[in-house]
């Protein structure tokens, strides 16, 4: 067959999916103990949305969606981030009017986006995030940029660094725009055709292009700092105390503009470089959106959230080498020696598993030694082995596959004899992945 996996998307198998498992269920727990609930939006929305929160503007929108349209005539979008879905959900089911805030709220979920595949890029990702909704204090930014933090920490990143930057309200972005069309337009000739385009409709992005003049040209550009009002270099000022009093590492990075339009105020971005040295770009990234709540519909609410995505997580575990050995297991192995054997065997396997053993069962009818090498190979440590004397008699053979002993059981005792030697009364603990699945 010559159909392929569409290109910037990746099949996890195996120790892939239990490294994604583990990854997910710690986000998911650190997401819980700072009080967040879960929220779960449909993976595409009516295009309509991304237009007009993450911005015509950006280059997600201008470039990088997969857009169609459905049987029904409507033209629908794979959602390329999931902030706008979250918040316009909170909006339409009325939880912002009600509820009492803040509001915070957990994500996990693919991602599309039409990007050109390279390292840490793909065009089906999955990102965790955090919308923290309706807060006023500037310390509750702070909050959250530290909530990702330790949500690195917790997942074994050390030293994980925080660009910090200040967008501004809106009367500091008009006066920064101002002044850097001012300082772009004798150069508008030497420009990148896609920052032509931002010059009129964006120029905060033309900071972050990628093509290397530009981005010398954004080095000697006017800092949005020297714009920002008075009140927004007060609310960024108390951000960064906020961050330093509980010692997170952070920098202020001029350049930091980020691709999404409602950001406002305070946008920041997660780094953390693999030991191996290679470069994955930011692991995660946020900001203050300050009008996405009303313009969706909503009422009058200033807001922040990150998102991290997975794939960048799970690769600089992987090259610290701290996903060594994650993999599924089961307990017990139960091999059927011949078809005479397998509904026996199949009855057992089910007792097992209802006693909340892991249970792998053999019908294959092969040798021995080849049947025991598969229960091997799945990390089981008992085999209960099934032939036709031993149906006869109404025992099994259980072997211990770590110390190659051998004994015979009633098999009216096998369960229970089972739970008595994994000291467990449902299932075996294997110690190293203590924490892991249950
Ligand atoms: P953004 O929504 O662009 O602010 O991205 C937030 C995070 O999502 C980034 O820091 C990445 O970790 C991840 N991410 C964004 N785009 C991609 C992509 N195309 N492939 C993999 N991860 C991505």
């Amino acid at each position: 067959m010559d159909i392929k996996q569409p290109k910037g998307t990746k099949d996890a198998l195996f120790g892939e999916v239990e490294a994604l498992e583990q990854v997910e269920q710690a986000l998911l727990n650190i997401a819980k103990l700072y009080g967040y609930a879960g929220i779960r939006t449909p993976i595409f929305e009516h295009t309509e949305l991304f237009t007009r929160s993450v911005g015509d503007s950006s280059d997600i929108v201008r470039k990088e969606m997969y857009t169609f349209t459905d049987k029904g005539d409507r033209s629908l979008t794979l959602r390329p981030e999931l902030t706008a879905g979250v918040i316009r959900s909170v909006v339409e089911q009325k939880v912002v009017h009600s509820y009492d805030l803040p509001l915070k709220l957990y994500y996990l979920g693919p991602a599309f986006r039409y990007e050109r595949p390279q390292l840490g890029r793909l065009r089906q990702f999955h990102q965790f995030g955090v919308e923290h909704i309706g807060i006023t204090s500037p310390l509750s930014v702070a909050e959250t940029i530290a909530t990702g933090v330790t949500v690195l920490e917790m997942l074994g990143f050390q030293g994980v660094s925080v660009s910090l930057n200040s967008l501004g309200d809106e009367a500091s972005r008009n006066a920064y725009k101002t002044a850097l069309k001012a300082y772009y337009e004798p150069q508008l000739n030497d420009v990148c055709e896609d920052c032509r385009q931002r010059y009129e409709t964006n120029p905060l992005r033309m900071l972050d292009c990628k093509v290397p003049a530009d981005h010398d040209r954004a080095k000697n550009a006017p800092k949005i700092s020297d714009y920002l009002t008075p009140i927004s270099q007060a609310y960024f000022q108390s951000v960064q105390s906020a961050l330093s009093a509980i010692n997170v590492q952070w920098h202020h990075d001029e350049q930091l503009v980020r691709g999404l339009d409602y950001y406002a105020d305070c946008v920041f971005e997660y780094h953390y470089v693999s030991k191996t040295g290679k470069d994955y770009g930011a692991i995660g990234a946020g900001g203050q959106y300050p009008r996405l709540v009303e313009e969706l519909g909503g009422p009058s609410l200033m807001a922040v959230g990150f998102a991290f995505g997975i794939e960048r997580i799970i690769a600089l575990l992987a090259d610290a080498g701290r996903l060594e050995g994650v993999r599924s297991y089961v307990d017990v192995y139960i091999i059927s020696m011949e078809e005479a054997t397998d509904t026996y065997a199949f009855k057992l396997a089910h007792n097992f598993r209802y006693t909340n053993f892991k249970t792998e069962l053999n019908l294959e009818h092969r040798s021995m030694k080849s049947s025991i090498k598969s229960a091997v190979k799945r990390d089981a440590v008992y085999a209960v082995i099934i032939g036709v004397e031993e149906m006869k008699n109404n025992v099994v053979t259980i072997k211990n596959l770590q110390t190659q002993e051998q004994q015979q059981v009633p098999v009216q005792e096998v369960v229970h004899l089972m739970q008595h030697l994994t000291n467990q009364p449902g299932h075996h603990h294997h110690d190293e992945e203590e924490g892991h699945h249950e």
